[in-house]
């Protein structure tokens, strides 16, 4: 869970890249950094916190230049430690070079142990860090034909961007598991994870990076590249869609808000309930709640109201925090809710935690009935490709039926959305998506996690 940018040939880039990672601060919360180039040198800022929080004007004075790239972080490789927060920057024999990724590798680990076996020291923890290594010991001469070798060596999902004292470098991984968009803003090219950045400052929306595609930006423009002769099936990540992109984006050529409408108004299709209103868990319960409520003609309420000023509970760190965090987070609305029979809409359940003290308030605002509906199929396994899940012995829907969950959340009903109609949109999906997190169909070996075929067999 990461969020990129970049931008080229642009008087004021540091402060451009500050906004696109303002925009994308939904894609992680924990850490962020800016490098910039200026004078030839590379110059760079990264602290953990939010965006906000981290640069002010005087930081991003201090970043100069007409070429910047950033990152925002919430660790799914690699301990939550400052050593490990992107850009990274490294001195190789051609000068300095930064960089940006989201994504996860999946033969980071073993190949880090090739590169330790002959003696490498690794300044971080992370699977970034292995791409800089296989760059800086290639043979090839210029930068691209380095990072094209590298870039074969890797597995997995990586939206990256470059950057070096002279040139920006943007690549996607063959299968585009994690999106990445290009925009202009006057003569500077932007590149971001998602199109809200492009929105907030005010840049067009070109289109996709391509899957394995690789664009370089220089003095002399922008050029492209696909170096991948034989390009695999395709990977887009569906729980981009369900759950970690920003609604107002458009992610792999779809509207995220439209496709989470029609998630719910399948839901509705697929398991109807009688009852006095619909209410989604804000915000990422919103849209798919609406759809719901259009398809099944019953009311939309906000029967529980978001304090939009703290982060996403999920990213504190003890359970202890996160069970308060729910609190201090959401409130039923009493007057709407009490003797009311509630559909409650959420887009997913990780561990049930969250979802079990959001229906006790419920309950305890006086709902005569919860009816709980997921907008998607249950997370059955860990995602080894750049969202962050826990372990799936930690992952309820991994561990117990349905029938279970519900006896844990204390609802009067569970259901959840299919795999056949999360794809409503898209009847060939396994030609295009991964949802692995729900079929356990992961699209690529995974070198670096061997038990998961040990983990697999206890599949439910
Ligand atoms: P819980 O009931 O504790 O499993 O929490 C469910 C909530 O977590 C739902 O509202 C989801 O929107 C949200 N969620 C789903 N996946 C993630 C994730 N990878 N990180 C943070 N929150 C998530």
């Amino acid at each position: 869970m990461c969020g990129i940018v970049g931008v080229f040939n642009h008087p004021e880039a540091s402060r451009i890249a500050y906004l696109g990672l303002y925009a994308l601060q939904h894609r992680g919360q924990e850490a962020a950094g800016i490098v910039s180039v200026s004078e030839g040198r590379l110059q760079t800022h990264r602290r953990m916190g939010l965006v906000g929080d981290i640069f002010d004007e005087p930081v991003l004075d201090k970043l100069p230049g007409n070429m910047a790239i950033g990152h925002v972080r919430y660790s799914t490789s690699g301990a939550s430690a400052a050593k490990n927060i992107q850009p990274l920057v490294f001195d190789y024999s051609h000068g300095g070079i930064a960089v940006s990724h989201n994504g996860n590798l999946v033969n980071a680990q073993v190949l880090r142990s090739e590169y330790e076996a002959h003696g490498s020291i690794f300044q971080s923890t992370t699977d970034t860090e292995v791409i800089v290594h296989l760059i800086a010991s290639q043979h090839e001469k210029d930068l691209l034909s380095r990072i094209i070798a590298s870039l074969k060596r890797v597995e997995g999902a990586y939206s990256l961007v470059f950057l070096t004292e002279t040139k920006m470098i943007v690549a996607r991984d063959p299968r585009g598991w994690r999106p990445l968009v290009l925009g202009k803003l006057g003569d500077s090219y932007i590149v971001a994870s998602e199109t809200c950045a492009l929105d907030l400052v005010g840049a067009t929306y070109e289109r996709e990076v391509e899957p394995g595609e690789i664009l370089v930006f220089s003095k002399e423009g922008m050029s492209s590249h696909r170096p991948f002769l034989d390009p695999p099936k395709k990977a887009f990540c569906i729980f981009e869609h369900v759950y970690f992109a920003r609604p107002d984006s458009e992610i792999f050529g779809r509207e995220v808000y439209e496709t989470r409408k029609g998630f719910g108004r399948s839901l509705a299709k697929e398991h109807p309930v009688e009852a006095d209103m619909v209410v989604p868990v804000p915000d990422s319960g919103v849209p798919a709640a609406l759809g719901y409520s259009e398809e099944s003609g019953i009311p939309f309420q906000m029967g529980l109201i978001r304090n939009h000023y703290v982060g996403r509970t999920f990213i504190e760190p003890t359970d202890q925090i996160r069970h308060f965090g729910v609190k201090i987070k959401l409130n039923p609305a009493k007057s709407l809710v009490k003797g009311k029979r509630l559909i409650l809409v959420d887009d997913s359940i990780v561990r049930g935690t969250t979802s079990r003290k959001i229906v006790d308030m419920l309950r305890e605002a006086g709902a005569k009935e919860i009816h709980f509906r997921i907008s998607s199929p249950p997370t059955r396994w860990p995602c080894f490709f750049g969202i962050d899940t826990p372990n799936r012995s930690e992952l309820i829907a991994a561990q117990q039926e349905p029938e279970e969950i519900r006896k844990f959340i204390n609802c009067d009903s569970l259901a959840y959305l299919s795999v056949e109609n999360l794809f409503y949109f898209n009847k060939n999906h396994d030609e295009w998506f991964c949802d692995a997190c729900f079929s356990g169909n992961f699209p690529i070996p995974l070198p670096d996690f061997p038990d998961i075929t040990k983990v697999k067999s206890d599949k439910k």
